[in-house]
C-alpha cells in the first residue's frame, strides 16, 4: 500500500494514532468530499476559501473564474494548504470536556500550478462534472472556447499530505462511567432529497436514470461511525 512520507510540516502532534499517510485513506476522503477549503496568504491576510475539487491520480484539481483572487494567488506558485473534512457523527460524552465529533479529514500542503493545456483543462472540467453526477458529461453541452478562457484550472500534487480519522465513542474519564448522563453517537451523513426538476425544462420532461442514481447514491452510503 502506497504511503506518503510525513514531513516536519505534516507530522501530527496531537493524537498521532489518528493520523494516516496512506494514499488509499487520503484518496478515499478526497474522493468522497464534495468541498475543499483552499488556504493561502494574500499580503499579510490569510484567506480560507471553500470550493469544489476533484482528484485524478496524484493530483488534486480546483477550478473557477479566471478573475478569482483565490485561483490567481494560488496560481502564482505561492504555498497553499487545502483541507477536506467529512463529518461522520456527533460524539456525546458523560463529561462536557470529552464531547467530540467523528470525522475523516485531509490536509495537503504544496504549491499549485495552472493547467493551461486545452485538452488537460477539458479533462479536469469533465472530471469535476462527472464527480457531481457520474455519467453527466454525456448529458451536457461541452464548454465553448470563451467559457474555457474564462475558467482557470489549478493542480496541486498530493505529495505532502496527511489524513486524520476519529471513530468510536467518547473517551470519558474512568470515574465518569458511573454517571448516568447519556453517552453515545449521533451518526451524521450527507443526504439527498428527491431531484427537483428545473421549471424551465419542457413540460413532460422526465428525470434521467443517472440523476436518480446519483441521488440514490447518498442514501446508500453508510458513513463511518
Ligand atoms: C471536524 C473536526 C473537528 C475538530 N475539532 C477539534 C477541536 O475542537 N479541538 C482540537 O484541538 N482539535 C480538533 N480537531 C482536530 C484538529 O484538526 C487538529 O488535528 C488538532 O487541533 C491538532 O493537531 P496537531 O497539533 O496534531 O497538528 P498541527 O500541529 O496543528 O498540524 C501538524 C500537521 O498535522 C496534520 N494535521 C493536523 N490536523 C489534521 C487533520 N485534522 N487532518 C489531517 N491532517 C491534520 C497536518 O499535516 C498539519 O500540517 C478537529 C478535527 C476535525 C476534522
Amino acid at each position: 500500500m502506497e504511503e506518503l512520507r510525513p514531513t516536519q510540516r505534516t507530522r501530527l502532534k496531537r493524537l498521532p494514532k489518528r493520523g494516516s499517510y496512506e494514499r488509499e485513506t487520503i484518496d478515499s476522503i478526497l474522493d468522497e468530499a464534495l468541498v475543499c477549503h483552499v488556504g493561502f496568504a494574500y499580503w499579510d491576510q490569510p484567506y480560507v476559501i471553500p470550493t469544489l475539487h476533484v482528484r485524478d491520480g496524484d493530483r488534486l484539481y480546483v477550478h473557477g473564474s479566471a478573475a478569482s483572487r483565490m485561483l490567481n494567488t494560488a496560481a502564482s506558485e505561492l504555498p497553499v494548504c487545502v483541507t477536506v473534512t467529512l463529518i461522520d457523527g456527533l460524539v456525546l460524552a458523560r463529561s462536557a470536556f470529552h464531547h467530540s465529533v467523528n470525522y475523516r479529514s485531509v490536509v495537503i500542503l504544496g504549491n499549485a500550478a495552472r493547467v493551461d493545456d486545452r485538452e488537460a483543462k477539458l479533462g479536469v472540467l469533465r472530471a469535476l462534472v462527472e464527480k457531481i453526477a457520474p455519467g453527466r458529461w454525456a448529458h451536457t453541452r461541452t464548454p465553448t472556447d470563451k467559457e474555457l478562457a474564462a475558467t482557470m484550472v489549478l493542480q496541486l500534487p498530493i505529495e505532502e499530505a496527511s489524513a486524520k480519522v476519529r471513530t468510536g465513542h467518547a473517551m470519558d474519564d474512568e470515574d465518569d462511567y458511573a454517571l448516568l448522563h447519556w453517552a453515545g453517537i449521533i451518526p451524521l451523513r450527507l443526504a439527498a432529497g428527491a431531484p427537483i426538476i428545473d421549471p424551465r425544462m419542457p413540460s413532460g420532461a422526465t428525470t434521467p436514470e443517472h440523476v436518480l442514481a446519483r441521488a440514490e447514491s447518498f442514501t446508500m452510503k453508510s458513513g463511518h461511525r
